[in-house]
This record gives C-alpha cells, sequence and structure tokens, in this order.
C-alpha cells in the first residue's frame, strides 16, 4: 500500500525542502520530484500544497492512565494518545511506578503490557526509581535489554516515598553511568519545600499559595545539587519540565563548568503564570513545580534562543475539573494538566509566529531531539528514507481559537481555553496510516507499539 503526498514543504532541523514524500507500507520510501515516476505508480495521492510536512510531534513526557492518589487521571491511553494525535503527535515517551515488592523491568514490562492494549500511536517508556537496593544494578540491566533506557528520580516529594538519599543516587548514577542509561530528573529542593510547609502549617492553603511552598529557589538548589553530584561520577543528567528564571541559571551555571545536560521545559512554564492562581477555578492550573512569574516565561525563551532548552514536552497529566476542583488546599489538589494535543499548536503560534525561534528549530525541540535524546532517532524523529512515516501535514495560516469544547483530552477542559493559535494540523500519518484527516479521527486502539529505546544522545557524544 503506497501514499504519495503531494506539493507539501518537508521541514527538517536543516531546513525546508519543496518535495514529495512516497510512503511505502509503515515506511517512507522516497523523497523527492516523484509526481509521475515509476515508483510512485498506483499510490494514493494526498494533496499537500502550500502546507508543511513535518516528521511526527514527540512528546516525551505524558502520563496517561496514571494511578495516583488514590485515583486515576482521565485519559486512558487510547483517549491520550487520540488527543495527542489532533495535534500531530505520534510518539509518546510515558513512565512506569517503581512499585513495591516488583523488580523495575518487572514494573516496566506491566506497564507496557497495559499501553500495548491501549495506545494509538507508538510509546517509549521511562522508569522511575524511588528506592535504590541491593541488586539494583542487576535490574538495570534487564531494564535496559528490555529497552527502557531511562530512569526518572525525585529531588523530593520524601514524605510520599519517592526522595533517595545521596549515597543511594550516588550509587544509582554510577550503576546508571556505567550501563550508558539516562537519568532524567523532577527537580525541587525537599528540605526548602518541608521547611515552607511547616511554617505555614495550620493555614488555609489556596492554590495561590503554591508557589510560595515550591519557590523557584527550590528548583535552583535542586538542579545544583543534582548536576554536581552526577558531575562528579562523570555522568550525563536531563532536566524535566524546567519551570523557573532560577532553575535556568542554575542551568547555566553547571553548563558553564561542563556539565552535560540535556533540558525540557513545558508549554505551560514558557505561556501560563502564577495570575492564574487567583482566579476562579484555579484548581485546574495546579501543577509540580507550580507556574511561576511573567518574568520565569521570559527567562524560559530566552534559554531556547540561546540554546540551552534542548526539548519541549507537557507532562499531560489530565484530571478533569470534578477532580481538580475537589479540594481547595495545595496539599491535596491533584497536580497535573492536559497538554498533548496543545503542545505543537502552542509552540508554532507563540515561538515561530512570533519570531522566537525558527521553523526549523521547533521541529527540533518537538521531533528530532526528543528522538535523540531518547534513543528512537533515526527511526522516529527524522523523514528520511527508511524512517517511519509519522508525518504531519500542518496549515501554517489556520486560525483556531483553543476552548474546553474543541480539545479532545477526557479532562474536558483545556488550560488554555480562549487562546487563539494560527497554525493547525490538518492530517496526520501514523506509521503510513492517515489516523487524523479534517478533525475526523481514523486511528485504533492497540496499535501503537512499544519502542525499544537506544543509546540516549548524550552517552553518543561521549
Ligand atoms: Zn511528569
Amino acid at each position: 500500500m503506497k501514499s504519495l503526498i503531494c506539493g507539501g514543504t518537508i521541514v527538517s532541523p536543516l531546513g525546508k525542502t519543496r518535495a514529495d514524500l512516497l510512503i511505502d507500507g509503515e515506511k517512507i520510501a522516497a523523497i523527492g520530484d516523484l509526481a509521475g515516476s515509476e515508483e510512485a505508480a498506483g499510490a494514493t495521492c494526498i494533496d499537500a500544497s502550500g502546507k508543511l510536512i513535518f516528521p511526527g510531534i514527540i512528546d516525551a513526557h505524558t502520563h496517561y492512565h496514571l494511578e495516583s492518589r488514590g485515583t486515576v487521571t482521565a485519559d486512558s491511553f487510547f483517549e491520550g494518545s487520540r488527543a495527542a494525535a489532533f495535534g500531530g503527535v505520534t510518539t509518546v515517551i510515558d513512565f512506569a511506578d517503581q512499585e513495591a515488592g516488583k523488580r523495575l523491568q518487572e514494573s516496566s514490562s506491566e506497564r507496557i503490557a497495559a499501553m500495548r492494549e491501549g495506545m494509538a500511536c507508538d510509546f517509549a517508556l521511562h522508569q522511575s526509581v524511588y528506592t535504590v537496593h541491593d541488586g539494583i544494578e542487576k535490574e538495570l540491566q534487564h531494564l535496559k535489554a528490555l529497552g527502557v533506557t531511562t530512569v526518572k528520580i525525585f529531588t523530593t516529594y520524601k514524605r510520599e516515598g519517592y526522595l533517595i538519599d545521596e549515597s543511594g543516587l550516588r550509587r544509582l548514577f554510577e550503576a546508571c553511568r556505567d550501563l550508558q542509561m539516562m537519568v532524567s530528573v523532577h527537580a525541587e529542593d525537599d528540605d526548602m519545600i518541608e521547611e515552607l510547609e511547616a511554617e505555614y502549617e495550620g493555614r488555609p492553603l489556596p492554590p495561590s499559595m503554591h508557589p510560595v511552598l515550591r519557590p523557584s529557589e527550590s528548583e535552583y538548589r535542586a538542579i545544583k545539587k543534582i548536576g554536581e553530584l552526577a558531575h562528579s561520577v562523570s555522568m550525563p543528567i536531563y532536566i524535566v519540565h524546567l519551570s523557573s528564571s532560577r532553575g535556568y541559571d542554575a542551568v547555566c551555571e553547571l553548563k558553564g563548568k561542563g556539565v552535560r545536560m540535556m533540558i525540557e521545559t513545558t508549554p505551560h512554564y514558557l505561556l501560563l503564570d502564577n495570575d492564574l492562581l487567583s482566579r476562579p477555578e484555579a484548581q485546574k492550573y495546579i501543577m509540580t513545580p507550580p507556574l511561576r512569574r511573567p518574568e520565569d516565561n521570559a527567562a524560559l525563551w530566552k534559554g531556547l534562543e540561546a540554546g540551552n532548552i534542548d526539548i519541549i514536552a507537557t507532562d499531560h497529566c489530565s484530571f478533569t475539573r470534578e477532580q481538580k476542583m475537589a479540594s481547595d488546599s495545595v496539599l491535596t489538589i491533584l497536580p497535573g494538566i492536559p497538554g498533548s494535543e496543545e503542545l505543537l499548536p502552542l509552540v508554532h503560534t507563540e515561538g515561530v509566529g512570533k519570531g522566537r525561534i525558527s521553523l526549523e528549530r521547533m521541529v527540533s525541540l518537538l521531533s528530532e531531539m526528543p528522538a535523540k535524546a531518547f534513543g528512537l532517532y533515526p527511526r522516529k524523529g527524522l523523514i528520511a528514507e527508511g524512517s517511519d512515516a509519522d508525518l504531519v501535514i500542518f496549515d501554517p495560516e489556520k486560525e483556531v481559537v483553543l476552548t474546553d469544547e474543541r480539545q479532545h483530552t477526557a479532562a474536558g477542559y483545556t488550560p488554555y481555553n480562549g487562546w487563539k493559535v494560527k497554525g493547525m494540523v490538518e492530517a496526520t500519518i501514523f506509521r503510513g496510516t492517515l489516523i487524523v484527516s479534517d478533525g475526523i479521527y481514523h486511528g485504533k486502539a492497540g496499535s501503537g507499539q512499544f519502542l525499544a529505546a537506544g543509546l540516549p544522545e548524550l552517552y553518543r557524544r561521549g
């Protein structure tokens, strides 16, 4: 089964090319002036005149169907990946919890099995690690053999049992370094947060208190500490969802000392600020770390422009409005917001449209770099012969207002309700199959495959 995408402009991190694109089965078979050619004979034609073609978007940070705090997030694996497809996302990287009494590879295997049933786009996995115990080195080896080459740690949530002490971290880092596995870090300083929580104990803690209890200074301290520890054992480090100007200061200081790092931020830390936390239904904007100030948004854009931030992902972790509104204390409001579907249109509008980043850079931030960072390249993240035919046909001129009703997440709301975007997905092609066209979804649950990850980019660079 062949399809020919005609007349579009292919955008890669290196530039734009007017070319036709031949898909054979699930792969890209040829790129060039192919209309009327022998190899394209019999292909179904998809007209992309006047449109841009991107490699499928990779959301490197999602939590679909997350069981947490006695409940489960709104988007199932299928619903999460369906919403994502409307935003041009064809691959996500999700997380497995470290489950008590199970080996790491068992936690990952079970998550992969569950995801295979429901996912409608391809997926890789990060494995969370909360405790370092005897035999962990062996478990990490099994994990790597399974195709999970990133572990995620927290520098906070001691009370929830997620915090690993320094000697444990050192042991984990050394094992990951020896196996060439990536460590990704949720960076907030727990001591600082605990002190603040003690100081405010007994007082009401409405949403506006969230940034007070989890200040950007705690992100600075945690990134510094973890970056220095990683450097001392000669291993690279990946920081998830960088949220603040102070956090960015820590990144620059560490990079200045030669620490090898990759940095991820999210649309909400670039575009939303803590003014929302004093408005009605502020609970809908609670996630961790909290929203910061407009100056922090600006610092993160500066980081992107300077090339010091490598990836934009979403931390999609959706709860329904009812779930979010069930509490008005920041200690118990369910943290997380939806975002996979909005990722591409928002970054296009606010990044490319406002002249902050080029179209080529956007493709790097949303597809090439996540594929490279987590060992999925060149099967993913690249438009080239032999790569998977994961493609977005994008209309850069189409204007749309994002609304709660228009978006497809099962959360029933979008944090970007009322935002005007310019540039919208016209079609999404997933491994050669058209799964979104003209606003209609054609994908199916269970069509997503687990992607065994190879060597992360930071080890490739040596
Ligand atoms: Zn997350």
